[in-house]
């Protein structure tokens, strides 16, 4: 499937999707793409994004609610394929930053997926 007409050409995620911009990938298919944040707050701590550009939680629609199933499915997966030790004793924080109160920087849809020993840098 070709998401060629779902990115914004000036969306620095998009960018990564398209290899414009180098990232460290740890995941990747038709729908997804999980890369390491470049600025880690946990021992571990990547971003999930989906490669159809969507800017935030708040842009949602019922049409997506099949890949935000695939995702809460997808990110279990990955958090421990990244070396996060498993629950209860291990886990690992997702979360997802939504416009300016939510403290969202970037507006390409993401989430943060951060675990690894204790204490961590932030949170
Ligand atoms: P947010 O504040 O939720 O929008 O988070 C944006 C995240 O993207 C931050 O944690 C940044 O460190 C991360 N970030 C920004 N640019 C890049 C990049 N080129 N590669 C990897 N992570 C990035
Ligand atoms: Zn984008």
């Amino acid at each position: 499937m070709s998401h060629e007409n779902e990115r914004d050409p000036n969306c620095i995620f998009c960018k990564i999707i398209e290899g414009k911009i180098p990232s460290k990938k740890l995941y990747e298919d038709d729908e997804f793409l999980a890369f390491h944040d470049i600025d880690p707050w946990a021992p571990i701590h990547f971003l999930v994004i989906p490669k159809k550009h969507r800017a935030s939680m708040a842009h949602l629609t019922d049409g997506d609610a099949a890949m935000m199933g695939r995702l809460m499915l997808l990110i279990p997966k990955l958090a421990l394929e990244a070396g996060c030790e498993p629950y209860p004793e291990g886990g690992y924080r997702i979360v997802t930053n939504t416009g300016k109160n939510g403290g969202q920087e970037v507006h390409h849809l993401h989430w943060h997926v951060m675990g690894g020993p204790r204490p961590w840098l932030r949170g």
